[in-house]
């Protein structure tokens, strides 16, 4: 493999502080490699080594054309284009590249397809997302905590810093996930993410090279290994991606191939974190420009997705994992803050080539309106964006359901802030698209949301696994975590599951390792999670819900082969409700069962609803 022998002898000089006499050296090629029979004709390949863009590249291999070849700012680039036709065999891709007299040739492989059965799925309201930090899920091995020339360490005394979790670790509790009731797994980005320690780049959204696994996560065949584990489970992996910025510590940060790749590379400018504004249609120019060129934190560089070569290259780093690891879905972070345009191509690209595939996007908008922009066709009268994205991730069913679940009722309080918030999904083009969720990594913890009131959580799960969507449990909300405030966020939010690390005094996976309220929480989302499984009006139903009154909240899930009651009563009372009110639903039935319990109840004239009482009932017309 000539690449790898010139990565040798790059690496054998760098080692003695050589410097180089020869012209160039080829220090990096993404992507690594392609596939025959591929979904698109086009691949850009990133050459990169000093000198490299002095060079003129020249192919002859059966069905492959060399389209154009870009050199830029830096000399060191040289950006080759290809056009592979279905003709193209298997094989290896000589590229020579010449510069006056010397000549480099460098090996690209081609490689066939895998089968693609039980891969590249998508993810849909069927599923029960589990979103995970790999740093601190499971630690499945000690021996890459510590990875020699990487700048960061596992450090167990620091909640800020990384904790030693990984992908060896998730593969171990593929079983626990599966046995929760969980179908979907969404790892926060486990990208290399080679950045100083005091940074805190555990969560993994600061990319330092957007072809490598985090080697403190493990290699990029395991991550493919874990996801085909995944899928003999029928469970599905959903990858974490960033195209609005990178880490500073990324490789292109020493040599950015063209002045224009990251915004504001001269003078700092931060966003204005203000992603709603996209879609206000008064927004000025001053807000837009800051909200979008603007960078996220002054350790991630914001990438401008106004240059062709690097668009590009980004959508061709997507499709490279797509292809590569067998994934089912992305999660794109921070999706408001990128040039929107750029977004709905990246996406059109993406499901063009993997019909099946699935893609939300981060949304983090304050209400409907401005979350239901983002997601395609949106109807009404928008300013004709067509974000062409599927999924969003829904923040305001978030917080209406977090606060209302912990307010005292009242005219547009308590469980008014949900049915409301509901009311609005005629702006959406597709509510049940919508990822649901009651806290993730960047929030605090539902149960500390809702005052720490264990009924009050499993009201706001009730909601969570039968309302209209996507749902998403955060790692560790299984336990209800949430009981103590102990200093930043890093230490509560995003804790160390007990147990997944060898020194642990227990182990929270087993029921012996739980106390009595985790075994509680823990068994209440498993039952309703497994029972989700096959609930088609949870999957596919419409929904009705009835105005909440007195500290009560009634509403279904309707399908022509099912049809599922949910009671909620957020009071400390006992609440006797007149069952003629739901007449238009309840009809024919005469029983009901719950699904949690198998309890059964004859509908009569009244619906008691007991103190805090949250209930999913299956209705059926005879004993
Ligand atoms: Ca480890």
């Amino acid at each position: 493999m000539t690449r790898y022998l010139y990565l040798v002898v790059f690496s054998i000089c760098s080692s003695l502080g050589l410097t180089f006499s020869v012209n160039a050296q080829i220090e990096k090629i993404d992507p690594p490699f392609w596939w025959i029979d591929m979904p698109v004709e086009q691949v850009q390949i990133q050459l990169y080594g000093s000198n490299l863009g002095l060079h003129r590249a020249v192919i002859d291999y059966p069905g492959v054309e060399l389209v154009k070849q870009i050199a830029v700012d830096s000399p060191n680039y040289l950006f080759v284009y290809l056009n592979i036709s279905s003709a193209a065999p298997a094989g290896t891709i000589p590229i020579r590249l010449s510069h006056e007299s010397t000549t480099l040739t460098l090996d690209f492989e081609l490689k066939p397809r895998e089968d693609r059965t039980n891969k590249n799925q998508g993810f849909d309201a069927s599923d029960v997302i589990y979103l995970m930090m790999p740093d601190r899920f499971a630690n499945g091995n000690l021996d890459n905590d510590t990875i020699e020339g990487m700048l960061e360490s596992a450090d167990r005394t620091n909640p800020e810093r990384r904790q030693g979790g990984d992908l060896a670790g998730v593969a171990k509790h593929l079983d626990y996930l599966d046995d929760l009731g969980m179908t979907a797994i969404w790892f926060t980005p486990i990208i290399e993410n080679d950045m100083k320690p005091e940074y805190g780049a555990y969560h993994g959204y600061a990319a330092t090279d957007l072809y490598k696994v985090d080697r403190r996560y493990g290699s990029n065949a395991e991550y493919k290994a874990l996801i085909d584990a995944a899928h003999e489970r029928d469970m599905r992996v959903i990858m974490d991606m960033i195209h609005n910025h990178i880490g500073d510590q990324h490789w292109w940060m020493r040599d950015l191939p063209t002045q224009g790749w990251v915004h504001n590379i001269d003078e700092y400018m931060q966003t204005n974190y203000q992603g709603s504004i996209v879609a206000d249609p008064y927004s000025s120019d001053y807000d837009m420009q800051k909200l979008v060129d603007g960078w996220f934190v002054p350790e991630m560089p914001d990438l401008n997705q106004d240059e062709p070569l690097l668009t590009d290259y980004l959508i061709i780093n997507t499709l490279w994992w797509i292809e590569y690891s067998g994934v089912d879905g992305i999660r794109m972070d921070t999706y408001l803050y990128p040039d929107k345009e750029y977004m709905a191509e990246w996406v059109e690209a993406v499901l063009t080539a993997y019909p099946d595939f699935n893609i939300v996007g981060e949304a983090w908008a304050v209400n409907p309106p401005a979350a239901a922009y983002w997601q395609y066709d949106l109807p009404g009268q928008g300013d004709g964006y067509d974000s062409k994205l599927p999924s969003i991730t829904d923040f305001p069913w978030s917080f209406a359901v977090r606060d209302g679940m912990a307010e005292e009722f009242g005219w547009e309080n308590g469980l008014m802030k949900v049915y409301y918030m509901l009311g609005q999904d005629h702006l959406y083009t597709d509510a049940m698209k919508n990822v649901i969720f009651l806290d993730n990594h960047d929030m605090s913890r539902v149960y500390e949301h809702v005052n720490k009131d264990e009924a009050t959580f499993k009201m706001a799960i009730t909601l969570l696994l039968t309302q209209r969507g996507i749902p998403q449990v955060y790692y560790g909300t299984e336990f209800m975590f949430g009981h103590e405030y102990r200093g930043g966020d890093d230490e509560a939010w995003r804790q160390t599951l007990p147990g997944g690390w060898p020194d642990d005094s227990r182990n929270i996976f087993s029921e012996e390792g739980r106390t009595k309220s985790e075994n509680d929480a823990f068994d209440y989302i498993r039952t309703l999670s497994k029972w989700r499984k096959t609930a088609i009006a949870i999957h596919e139903g419409s929904m009705k819900h009835f105005i909440p009154e007195n500290d009560t909240y009634v509403y279904f899930r309707l399908h022509e082969q099912q049809t599922v009651m949910v009671l909620v009563n957020t009071s400390d009372e006992e609440k006797t409700l007149d069952a003629a009110r739901f007449q238009e639903v309840l009809g024919n039935f005469t029983t009901a069962e719950n699904v949690v319990t198998n309890a059964g109840k004859e509908l009569g004239s009244t619906l008691v609803l007991l103190p805090k009482e949250a209930s999913v009932w299956e209705l059926k017309a005879e004993l």
